[in-house]
């Protein structure tokens, strides 16, 4: 592969809002319902229908475009972009075009690698950061839905016509499909945070088109752009924009250049092909919508949206390290979804140790949970969790134990206390019984035990280890091993 080329990517980014009724209109939002089930004369966009803006999906799209560092404008405008689909009955789309609702906003994203502008960021980990530029957030309403599964019948379903969107339109300030998709999901995590959006890729709620070019290194105009269009995944994203930078790198090469298109992505043979040709720009013939007055967000709206703006994810992580002492890696395990680490923190706050029960709900608790969109189904609630470890810390029970009964308490109302009698299990707390098996052992490893006393310390896991197996993991490590070294008269 030649050097000497730059890859220049910009995103484009689609966001359904999470509102309960469409953009313009009282219909319902909610996904998979039979088709043309949500629809009214609005959205159907039958002639002298009007529009009638969703307040929420402005409070939404506000706290969005904060949130990524955005001016909000004051006074901004709807506007008719015009084309013709099946899926658009009216024939045009209302979004904003020469006056969105906010423009100029960053995000800064940090991907694995080394270079010149590599730093370290811990834990021996380089990181490049990057500071991508956003041009504007803007307010459109989505388009119906072909369906040309169903044999020789096309269906057009009109339920998603009229969905609130914001669109994240990103400078093109990226220089990979690695930073393209840490871009990603650093937005869709924020989005999720915040609540505006349930970052469901396969359902479409999340979308995205990945703008790519390359340019000769050193220069700074831009290269003739291809636009990747319906990926939804953000691996296939990674993969569809390497692939295509080697393509265009190819094609210069070879002397040829670039022809300005919309290209999709065929993962089974890991390759771009073309879509449509973008050679001669379509003229959506935008002017301002006739049926909207202007859109005028005052102060007082911007300032509630700030008030009432959720912490973001990587203010969360940095708390989490700060208050509760977590490892980075911990903190970023821990903020994966918003219900994740509300649990963490409402199990930390009633048991105390928030290491303890940070550790627990990674090892066992995380590989039970399932998420969807903004939902999380957690198998045991955060006050089962600090019960179980506070019958650890009263020697009830061992860490092991504590394994087993969770296990049991999943999917059950139940108290640990109730399962631990019911299993009939309890720790082996009592030091003479301890020091019972610990004689037991010594005597039957004499041999051992007098290497262990010479010097060989590496043996005392081992005895541990064989009392451990004698009481069944029901003993504190702990007790034993002090038990052991006294009986031995190690230091
Ligand atoms: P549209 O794609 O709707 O015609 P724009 O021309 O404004 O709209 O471009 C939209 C997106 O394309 C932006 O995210 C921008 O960063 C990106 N982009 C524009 N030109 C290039 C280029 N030459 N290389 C890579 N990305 C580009
Ligand atoms: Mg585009
Ligand atoms: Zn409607």
């Amino acid at each position: 592969m030649s050097k000497s080329y730059e890859p220049v990517i910009g995103l484009e980014v689609h966001a359904q809002l999470l509102t309960r009724t469409k953009l313009f209109c009282g219909c319902s939002t909610a996904f998979g319902a039979p088709p043309n089930t949500h629809v009214c004369p609005t959205c159907l966009g039958l002639p002298g229908a009007l529009p009638v803006l969703n307040g929420e999906a402005v409070r939404l799209a506000v706290r969005a475009a904060l949130a990524l560092g955005c001016t909000i404008r004051n006074h901004s405008r709807f506007a008719r972009k015009n084309y013709f689909y099946p899926d658009l009955p009216k024939g045009y789309q209302i979004s904003q075009f020469d006056e969105p609702f906010s423009d100029d906003g960053f995000l800064d994203i940090h991907v694995p690698g080394a270079g010149p502008s590599a730093v370290d960021v811990g834990e021996g980990e380089n990181k490049i950061s990057r500071h991508a530029r956003i041009q504007r957030v803007h307010m459109e309403e989505d388009a119906g839905k072909n369906f040309h599964d169903k044999g020789d019948e096309s269906i057009v379903d009109l339920n998603r016509s009229g969905t609130p969107l914001i669109e994240i339109v990103g400078h093109p300030d990226l220089r990979s499909g690695a930073e393209a998709a840490e871009y990603l999901r650093t937005l869709r995590d924020i989005l999720v945070f915040l609540g505006v959006n349930d970052g469901n890729l396969e359902e479409g709620s999340f979308r995205c088109d990945a703008n790519v070019s390359i340019r000769p290194v050193g220069t700074d105009t831009l290269g003739t752009r291809t636009e990747l269009k319906n990926i939804n995944s953000f691996k296939f994203v990674e993969k569809a924009i390497a692939h295509e930078i080697s393509r265009q790198i190819a094609v210069l090469d070879d002397g040829g250049r670039i022809v300005q298109e919309t290209r999709g992505w065929n993962e089974k043979e890991s390759k771009t092909y073309s879509l449509r040709s973008k050679e001669t720009a379509q003229d959506y013939r935008y002017f301002p919508e006739p049926d909207l007055p202007p859109l005028i967000i005052d102060e007082a709206f911007v300032e509630t949206a700030r008030h009432e703006m959720p912490e973001l994810p990587r203010n969360k992580r940095a708390r989490f390290v700060a208050e509760y002492k977590l490892t980075p890696y911990a903190a970023s395990v821990l903020t994966m979804h918003p219900r994740v680490a509300a649990f963490f923190e409402e199990a930390a706050m009633l048991h105390g140790d928030a290491v303890k029960i940070g550790n627990f709900i990674q090892a066992e608790v995380l590989r039970d949970v399932t998420l969807t969109g903004l939902d999380a189904q957690i198998p045991v609630s955060a006050k089962q969790v600090a019960d179980l470890w506070k019958l650890v810390d009263d020697d009830k029970i061992s860490g092991k134990q504590a394994k087993e009964v969770y296990a049991k308490l999943a999917k059950t109302n139940r108290s640990p206390g109730d399962v631990i009698a019911e299993l009939g299990i309890s720790q082996v707390t009592d030091r003479s019984q301890i020091e019972d098996i610990c004689r037991k052992i010594i005597d039957a490893n004499a041999k051992s035990a007098e290497q262990l006393k010479a010097g060989k310390t590496g043996l005392i896991g081992f005895f541990v280890g064989q009392v451990m197996k004698e009481t069944k993991g029901s003993a504190s490590p702990q007790v034993v091993n002090e038990t052991l070294k006294r009986l031995l008269g190690l230091p």
